[in-house]
């Protein structure tokens, strides 16, 4: 019973899928058929030889409110000769720009961590800044991110692994499906193929998101199944991805968004008279008439009558 339960996270995404007509089963592995690796171009920059692929960020559709999208029917790409049991973990050399490449793995439990993870804060990846908005969770809008979580291959402080990711890529996009291969891999000791590559637009230093592969060996993707793409957004701020600057969405007070205190922007239930952070998941229950889009401070809502939601905690 407790491998349904993969089987049904794997799925997720393929509800959220636009082609969910393409549902038939991940039991093998899709060929590398002409189709899949003209929408990739090599990654010239480094020449290691090593074979980097780079999906090019304008075949992306826009983000438009999930976390990810659903990429090739959730059929993950890797080839026979690439798929093994033994584990291993190989990242891109930076390219040219100090970029993160493809990260790849077979991940088993020989070379998940046995200690507690050190400090990262060393590492500056492309596109770093350290900027605050009071409704991102942490406030901080950028994690350095890992290609690889650390919770699978221990892999830390490697600028190979590390790329400028927003806190709802992190944790919203990439986490769900970092667990469920841990958990995975914990309870059945088996090997899952993971594939994280960065996906930039042009000589962008930030992501614009990556593409996330998983693919269970041992039971030929019955466990462990999809292909996604991961946004690296955050919902109410605008990223500006050839530099990594920021600003809250639809700025019309020039405030600054590290000072304490700032206007942030809270999504008001005019019925309830509640107000949410925008990510909330009462906002996505909410009727559309009854939304309002509140630009300010919390304080000023208090004045107004407006109560905090329980649940995002404003
Ligand atoms: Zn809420």
């Amino acid at each position: 019973m407790k491998r349904n339960r993969w089987k049904k996270i794997a799925k997720l995404g393929l509800v959220l899928a636009a082609a969910a007509s393409m549902l038939a089963g991940c039991g093998g592995i899709a060929e590398n058929t002409g189709e899949v690796s003209s929408r990739y171009r090599e990654n010239t920059g480094s020449g290691t030889g090593d074979e980097i692929e780079v999906r090019d960020g304008s075949e992306i559709p826009g983000y438009d409110g999930e976390p990810y999208i659903v990429l090739d029917g959730n059929e993950p790409s890797f080839t026979e000769s690439e798929i093994t049991e033994d584990s291993f973990e190989s990242y891109s050399e930076l390219d040219e720009l100090g970029r993160c490449g493809a990260a790849c793995a077979s991940v088993g439990q020989e070379i998940m961590p046995t200690e507690e993870r050190g400090r990262i804060g060393q590492v500056r990846p492309t596109g770093w800044h350290t900027v605050k908005y009071d409704f991102v969770d942490g406030k901080y809008l950028y994690n350095r991110c890992h290609l690889l979580g650390y919770q699978l291959t221990g892999e830390n402080a490697n600028e190979k692994n590390l790329i400028t990711g927003t806190r709802y890529l992190n944790v919203d996009g990439m986490l769900p499906f970092e667990n469920m291969i841990a958990d995975y891999v914990k309870e059945t000791e088996n090997h899952v193929m993971y594939r994280v590559t960065p996906v930039y637009e042009g000589d962008d230093l930030v992501a614009s998101g990556v593409e996330m592969e998983g693919y269970s060996v041992e039971d030929e993707g019955e466990g462990i199944c999809f292909h996604v793409f991961c946004y690296n957004v955050q919902p109410n701020v605008e990223i500006d991805y050839s530099t990594g600057e920021s600003r809250l969405a639809e700025d019309t007070s020039g405030l600054e968004p590290e000072k304490d205190g700032a206007a942030a922007e809270y999504i008001l239930n005019t019925n309830t008279r509640k107000f949410h952070r925008p990510e909330c998941s009462g906002v996505k229950a909410m009727k559309e008439s009854n939304k309002e889009t509140f630009t300010g401070s919390r304080e000023e809502l208090i004045e107004m009558g407006y109560e905090a939601c329980g649940q995002c905690k404003p």
